[in-house]
């Protein structure tokens, strides 16, 4: 082989001479890069902050931070000054608590799961407490292990997924002359946060703030990240933003004011002609209609690029970026590869090992849904695991 060989064949990822052998190496081999821009999490954290001042910005960390990383996010909010963090499951909260201080609060939005209460105690977790029943089970084990702990009780205004109902939490106020009941949030959840004009909001706003300003003395929390938006009625004491922290239109009817926290690219393995006429990939369902060149890339559903966003004849399909340019995506989207129509670039402008941007360079991940046929929210949480992670700045170790 010769040099100039070796500069052909090596993938042009970033070549950045300060990057370890073995992060070059793990760069090359995987099907791609997901980088998180942990900056970019932070300072939405802080526009999301400013706008709930004077209530609590907290952070939604589930679903491992939105699949950008439970740890590294949580550890560079909390360098911002996030105090208190919301995951979904007890795992996921037993994963996170080594990363946070003592301090932080860290609330299981799922509950109280059932035989865990030592795993509650062990690393200071608190239940998002959504039924009596499951209030009764806490209380016992409050009482058997004499752990003090607290627990958010959860109250359903209108979602009617988890929650005790408004009538239930009133049966509960004479609870709150025990010096230990252990409350340390009142909580409800928007179901249509996201339509502003949504007749549900206001309801639910009214009926939580009239149950809410019963109990005296604890915090109450109502708001997601499109809740923010909806004005001050909205953020009572504490406000908890998940997706749009993660780069996620929080007002899809408005321009996005959120920065983008996530980037993928995947690369070319290869450039092939397609004659006019030919079809690309299974089922036949795209046809080149004129000389076409394809740049394919090694990313696919595998990687939760869904075949809903595939080309078929006649459909506008998903874009990528390639050389600085948008190019469509022609034909099915297969488990690990997907072929990117680059005919309108100039001839010389990519080669095999150049990287495809799936996700930025101006494609959004809200956009990305809209061919997926879903929301943001799934399009992050759908990052494959085959990717190579970046975090800007580094994590902190
Ligand atoms: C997921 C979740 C959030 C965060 O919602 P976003 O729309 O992602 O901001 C807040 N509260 C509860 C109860 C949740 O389940």
């Amino acid at each position: 082989m010769t040099a100039s060989d070796t500069a052909t064949a090596l993938p042009t990822l970033d070549m950045d001479m300060s990057l370890s052998v073995e992060e070059a190496a793990a760069r090359h081999a995987a099907s791609g890069l997901l980088t998180v821009d942990l900056d970019a999490i932070v300072a939405n954290w802080r526009l999301l902050a400013g706008k709930s001042t004077p209530a609590e910005c907290a952070a939604v960390v589930k679903a491992d931070a939105y699949g950008c990383g439970a740890v590294p996010v949580a550890t560079a909010l909390a360098g911002a000054g996030c105090a208190t963090f919301f995951v979904a499951t007890l795992n996921e909260a037993k994963a996170l608590r080594p990363a946070l201080r003592e301090q932080a609060a860290l609330y299981v939005l799922d509950g109280f799961f059932p035989h865990c209460g030592d795993v509650y105690a062990a690393i200071d977790a608190r239940p998002v407490i959504g039924s009596l029943i499951e209030l009764a089970e806490w209380d016992v084990f409050r009482r058997r292990s004499g752990w003090q702990g607290g627990a958010a009780l959860h109250i359903d205004t209108g979602m009617n997924r988890l929650g005790v109902l408004p009538a239930e939490a009133e049966g509960l106020l004479p609870r709150l002359r025990q010096a230990d009941h252990g409350l340390t949030l009142v909580m409800s959840h928007l179901a249509c946060a996201d339509t502003p004009e949504h007749p549900l909001n206001g309801r639910q706003a009214v009926a939580f703030r009239e149950i809410a300003s019963r109990f005296t003395g604890i915090p109450a929390a109502l708001a997601n990240s499109s809740g923010v938006f909806l004005g001050p009625a909205f953020h009572f004491d504490m406000v908890r933003p998940g997706a749009a922290l993660y780069g996620v239109n929080p007002t899809p009817e408005a321009d996005n004011p959120m920065q983008p926290a996530v980037g993928v690219e995947a690369r070319i393995v290869q450039i092939r002609e397609v004659a006019r006429g030919d079809t690309v990939g299974y089922g036949a369902t795209w046809t080149a209609r004129r000389p076409t060149r394809l740049a394919v890339v090694t990313a696919g559903y595998a990687d939760g690029y869904f075949r809903a966003a595939g080309g078929v004849d006649g459909v506008r399909s998903a874009e990528a970026v390639v050389a600085g340019q948008r190019c469509p995506v022609a034909g099915r989207i297969s488990m690990d590869l997907i072929a990117i129509d680059i005919t309108e670039l100039s001839d010389n402008a990519v080669r095999r090992g150049h990287m495809a941007t799936l996700i930025g360079g101006g494609v959004t991940v809200d956009e990305l849904a809209r061919h997926f046929g879903t929301i943001g929210y799934e399009v992050l949480t759908s990052l494959g695991r085959r990717y190579h992670r970046i975090y800007k700045p580094a994590a902190a170790a």
